[in-house]
């Protein structure tokens, strides 16, 4: 079922040339919650080098924008390019982003609390534009237009990591509606059920994200449950349940971690299932740290967990694993300089 094409599917598009004159390599910068990836790549889009750097967890916007100049910076001088000489520079943001790149309700990240010009700080300081956009959109652009998204012309992209963000894309276009749209970790799948780190009650995060699912872990530790997630955690010196780490608890019968996941999927079904009975997307490309590492086998589980919640069960959406994986975010930002 998730493998078999919709109707309506097409040949792999090719890139668009904006502009057949321009070669010069671009950089792009996912900002995440734990890392800042940045890369440089060509005029086709292949990624030259990367660079990785830790997301500062203390100060503030402009200590994050130093570590993103820094990882940039690092990219660069692999790939033997200097930041100013590149055609330009697009960032994968959380939060919300005005016209300007500038970025507000940044809740995962230090100390963001206002407005931050993140577009203008980081331009200053590489000497080359830089265009910033939604992290998770840009994700989702990127595998529209280079990854699992390519067959089609309309896909939800879920990516399933510390929270769940969502992108679309319909009719070939990009939906952002008024700047909000793709908040699908904040469906309601049960109606005053758990709390959500957003505040709110019974969304799909509160259920699959991995914030709320370590939390979930912690309070069966409480109960007296045994479980081997947090013994991996020091083990591997963490501080937090990484994807490897639930993968590695699963494919072991943890049972507490086995139980949470297995909750965590019927929320993305019902969640996931909800939002392509509004949409009646193409496909959907399940992302995200989680998304990625769990592989095909999770995807056909969703699959068939959306299956019951389908009006439409008899035509369901394909469901892939987004395909440029881990450098996704950064791919998508890097398209956004073109
Ligand atoms: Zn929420």
């Amino acid at each position: 079922m998730p493998t078999t094409a919709p109707q309506g599917a097409k040949a792999p598009r090719t890139a668009p040339r904006r502009s057949a004159k321009n070669t010069a390599p671009r950089g792009g910068i996912d900002l995440g919650g734990t890392k800042i990836e940045a890369i440089v790549v060509d005029s086709e889009n292949t990624v030259l080098a990367s660079a990785r750097r830790p997301t500062p967890t203390a100060g503030g916007p402009s200590d994050v924008a130093a570590a993103m100049v820094e990882a940039l910076q690092q990219a660069c001088q692999a790939a033997s390019v200097e930041p100013a000489a590149l055609h330009g520079v697009g960032v994968g943001s959380p939060g919300v982003i005005d016209g300007d790149g500038a970025v507000s309700s940044a809740r995962n990240l230090p100390g963001w609390d206002g407005k931050f010009e993140l577009g203008s700080a980081l331009s200053g300081q590489l000497g080359t534009k830089v265009l910033v956009g939604n992290d998770v959109q840009v994700a989702t652009d990127a595998e529209f237009e280079l990854g699992a998204g390519q067959p089609f012309e309309s896909i939800l992209g879920v990516f399933w990591g510390t929270g769940v963000g969502g992108g679309l894309i319909l009719g070939g276009k990009p939906w952002i509606g008024r700047g909000g749209a793709g908040e699908i970790g904040h469906v309601v799948v049960v109606k005053h059920g758990a709390r959500c780190p957003c505040g709110r009650r019974g969304c799909m995060e509160a259920y699959a994200g991995r914030a709320a699912m370590e939390a979930r872990a912690r309070r069966q530790v409480n109960k007296g449950k045994h479980t081997d997630l947090f013994r991996l955690m020091e083990e591997r010196g963490r501080t937090r349940l990484t994807s490897a780490i639930w993968a590695h608890a699963l494919e072991h019968g943890d049972k507490v971690a086995t139980k949470i996941i297995d909750k965590a999927v019927d929320a993305l079904g019902a969640g996931i299932g909800s939002a392509v009975n509004v949409l009646d997307v193409e496909a959907v490309i399940i992302g995200g740290g989680l998304g990625v590492r769990f592989g095909d086998p999770f995807a056909e589980r969703i699959a068939a967990a959306m299956q019951p919640h389908l009006c439409h069960d008899d035509q369901p959406p394909v469901v892939r694993v987004a395909a440029l994986g881990d450098l996704g975010g950064a791919i998508g930002a890097a398209l956004l300089a073109r």
